[in-house]
């Protein structure tokens, strides 16, 4: 009976596809194992194995074979092929694309095996004339990528290989299978030969005359502890700490080791490092509130999956957090703690290693994909972490025993990925992910998203309420100015109202800490020529230029392409180029201004690039070296700080009139969130929130706290217009160079929607940015009212993109899908 495995490959074209599996390989490959696939002519693929099955494919086209099969055991689990599975059908994506975005790269071979010709070879038997045509190949050439030989000598295939390899006749290039490389250190010692006071005594007397090398030896017995009588190194030593500590260079190492004195060998080293930190598993004692919340949870679960914690800011969410993790160990489940983004992860760590030690493993984009693949391989193991903290993409982890998902912060945008597919929300994925295990979920936030309230108040989750902070402190006292008002009266200093002016003064006086909150980076959002009005904008998107003072460049936020900054106007020639609004970097410069001896740090995207930046700006703010942080939103989320007692939104209107349905959830959740970063500890913070729009009801509703009133507000507005939870919606995104092509077929496209879905669908719209890295975009939406099954929405949508790519309709433009859009 022929053996054939359904494959996963990284491409975004629909299903699996089908291989024949070698005899060699049958018992080897199970579901989840990597395999090496052909796929066209010339490309190589690692795929991942779907289903193993005997069912002879149908159709009129060949099956190729298995090239190469990389694992002894699975390396994707059963449970996280539903996971994919679920992902591509609920988000209309192909199972590749989420194969792509779940597995580290280093898991996925790169199609760039080399095959090598072992020089010293000699046949014992004579060679089939396949595999004496690809020797000839190699000894022409003896070192060549496995497509190219292949495509040198047709009629030897991958079995060729194997057999040669079997033979000893050539050997595959192990380093280059995979990208993923172990990480190894080169290490130095005393040869063997020169360990006796006799032959060391003599060495060195011999040495006399290259001082140096005299000095490199003696360093080295000092430093690996060489003793008598045998002198054997007693402390690894690195090469590269040796050249430190001594001082010299690599050409004297080098003769010391071409003499053979100094002998080097290399260890494997994992990058993984587990803390050393002491760790107790003394947990803080949950004060009353905190147990009422944890017993309240656990009872939910009895009846929900998900359970939504409402809690206000410095409720002590997180305790509650610790003590259901610690339940979950006590059990021997894992628990999976997601974060919004790696902004929150170093605070987080701390405390949670406080309670977890050495069973805490962390996951977030800043680290290096071999890391990722050795925690990947980790949680495979017999000795897995029981707690993952991560950002988005952990849920893609296997686990093994996983008992409870948190997802902290659970209004968060950043859960929900943008691009490139798959458009995944983490906090949908994360409870898909827990029921296949047969574990629970629990939302954490101060700020619920409208659509988990909203599957609260219908008893689809559960829900769990906080409402005071932890030992009584009450919640900040939040102030509104009118900075219309303040101008119009000349009472501004700066970007400071009077009031922010003063509490900021008294703040500093007093040695407290201030917040400043600015949702946009960069100098100044806008350049303008005050003669024409001419503004700068990218050459690819349809977007303004930001002003940043620091590389004194024009960036564009969309794309990321710099400019230079214009020494005239280019339309009128004019030289009065001035700069319109304010960024964060404007801000800084500002305080600096009224206060020069304030310690200020910025928290955006351009200070926080590399892997240790943010870490350093929080702990020196946590500790006291900095006073003022201003920052965008990377500071609203969960920031735990003792002595900040001034919040100062500088502007909420940028936010409030962004337009989108969402916009004022979305300012809500901002400010009440940056204002829950005041007087977390003894005395009542102050937020001092500057708007030219007072008379907004969602600014009363942050000042009064009261997010009922936000709710009830929205989700009376999103019913009227029939937008989300009260609708699916779904956007399609219409791409192409050329805008003719893309409004021809987003036309199309939304006359055959018509048919099928009548006045549910809208647009097509030109987006607010309608052309972003030189590609014209067009949208349509579709408001679908969640009866109406996913499974039927995408069938309709599938079967119209076929019936007009045959209509040729779709030509030089690319369609996707965004499922509950953000
Ligand atoms: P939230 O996550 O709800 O914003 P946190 O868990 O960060 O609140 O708690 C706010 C502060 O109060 C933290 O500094 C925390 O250490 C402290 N805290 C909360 N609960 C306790 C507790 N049971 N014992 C000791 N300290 C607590
Ligand atoms: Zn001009
Ligand atoms: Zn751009």
């Amino acid at each position: 009976m022929p053996c054939f495995v359904d494959v996963i490959l990284p491409l975004p074209l629909p299903g699996s596809f089908t291989y024949r599996l070698p005899i060699s390989y049958e018992t080897e490959v199970q579901t989840g194992s990597r395999v090496v696939v052909q796929f066209g002519t010339k490309r190589y693929y690692t795929g991942i194995v779907l289903r193993k099955h005997e069912e002879t494919p149908q159709g009129d086209y060949e099956i190729k074979e298995v090239t190469e099969v990389l694992d002894a055991s699975p390396i994707v689990q059963p449970a996280q092929l539903k996971l994919w599975q679920w992902i591509a059908d609920y988000y209309m994506c192909s199972i590749g694309d989420v194969y792509k975005a779940a597995l580290p790269s280093g898991l996925k071979m790169e199609s760039e095996t080399l095959v090598e010709l072992n020089p010293t070879f000699i046949a014992e038997a004579p060679l089939k004339e396949k595999e004496q045509a690809l020797l000839d190949a190699l000894y022409i050439n003896p070192k060549q990528r496995v497509q190219q030989l292949l495509k040198n000598t047709p009629k030897s295939g991958m079995h060729t290989i194997k057999a040669l390899l079997d033979m000893g006749a050539i050997t595959v290039d192990e380093a280059l299978r995979q990208s993923y490389k172990p990480k190894s250190e080169v290490r130095v010692r005393i040869a063997p030969d020169y360990r006796s006071e006799a032959t060391l005594t003599e060495v060195l007397t011999t040495l006399r005359r290259a001082g140096k090398q005299q000095e490199l030896l003696l360093k080295l017995i000092d430093l690996t502890q060489c003793e008598a009588p045998d002198y054997m190194p007693r402390r690894e030593l690195s090469r590269t700490q040796l050249l430190k500590e001594s001082g010299m260079t690599t050409a004297v190492l080098n003769s010391l080791i071409n003499k053979g004195i100094i002998e080097i060998y290399t260890v494997e080293i994992g990058r993984l490092t587990d803390s050393n930190v002491h760790h107790s598993t003394h947990l803080s004692p949950l004060s009353e509130h905190q147990q009422r919340a944890y017993e309240e949870i656990t009872k939910s679960w009895e009846k929900h999956d998900v359970c939504l914690l409402h809690g206000v800011t410095s409720s002590g969410k997180t305790e509650v957090y610790i003590h259901l993790i610690h339940e979950q160990l006590r059990q021997g489940h894992q628990t999976l703690f997601l974060v919004p983004e790696i902004a929150l992860t170093q605070q987080m760590t701390e405390r949670l290693r406080r309670a977890f030690g050495p069973r805490l493993g962390v996951y977030h984009s800043k680290f290096s994909d071999a890391e990722r693949v050795e925690l990947w391989k980790r949680q495979l193991s017999d000795t897995p972490y029981d707690v993952i903290l991560g950002v988005r993409s952990s849920v893609f982890l296997p686990f093994q025993n996983l008992g409870l998902v948190i997802v902290d912060e659970e209004h968060e945008t950043t859960y929900k990925q943008q691009d490139p597919a798959p458009r995944y929300h983490a906090r949908s994925v994360a409870t898909m992910l827990a029921s296949y295990h047969h574990g629970k979920t629990l939302l954490g936030t101060a700020t619920p998203s409208i659509e988990s309230y909203y599957n609260a108040q219908c008893d689809k989750y559960g829900l769990v309420q906080m409402s005071e902070r932890y030992s009584q402190v009450q919640l900040p006292h939040i102030v509104v100015v009118d900075i219309k008002d303040e101008q119009r009266r000349k009472r501004m200093y700066g970007p400071f109202s009077t009031l922010l002016h003063d509490a900021m003064r008294d703040a500093l006086n007093e040695g407290k800490q201030i917040i400043l909150f600015q949702n946009r980076r960069g100098y100044a959002p806008m350049l303008e020529c005050s003669a024409c009005g001419w503004v700068p904008k990218c050459d690819r998107c349809d977007v303004s230029l930001t002003y940043h003072r620091n590389m004194h460049q024009l960036v564009c936020h969309y794309c990321g392409n710099v400019y230079n900054v214009p020494i005239k106007c280019p339309s009128c020639g004019s030289h009065t180029l001035s700069k319109r609004g304010m960024g964060t970097e404007r801000i800084e410069e500002e305080v600096q201004h009224y206060f020069p001896t304030a310690r200020i740090a910025r928290l955006d995207l351009d200070t926080t690039r590399s892997k240790t930046a943010y870490d350093k700006i929080i702990t020196d703010f946590q500790e006291g070296r900095t006073n003022v942080l201003i920052g965008t939103q990377m500071i609203s989320k969960g920031l735990d700080f003792d002595n900040v007692h001034v919040v100062g939104i500088m502007n909420a209107d940028t936010m409030l009139n962004f337009p989108d349905f969402r916009s004022y959830e979305r300012s809500f959740q901002l400010m009440a969130q940056v204002a829950g970063r005041a007087g977390r500890r003894g005395q009542q913070g102050h937020v001092i929130l500057q708007t030219r729009n007072i008379d907004l009801p969602v600014i009363h509703q942050v000042v009064a706290h009261d997010y009922n009133a936000l709710y009830t507000d929205q989700s009376a507005e999103r019913q009227l217009f029939s937008y989300p939870p009260y609708s699916r919606l779904i956007y399609l995104y219409i791409k192409g160079r050329d805008e003719a092509d893309v409004i021809r077929a987003s036309e199309a496209m939304v006359s055959a929607m018509r048919t099928c879905f009548a006045h549910r669908v809208l647009g097509p719209e030109a987006p607010a940015v309608a052309r972003v890295h030189a590609l014209h975009i067009r949208k349509i939406m579709l408001k679908v009212e969640p009866s109406l099954g996913v499974a039927r929405v995408r069938k309709c949508l599938t079967d119209i993109q076929q019936s007009l790519n045959s209509q040729d309709l779709l030509q030089k433009v690319m369609i996707y899908y965004d499922v509950d859009p953000y």
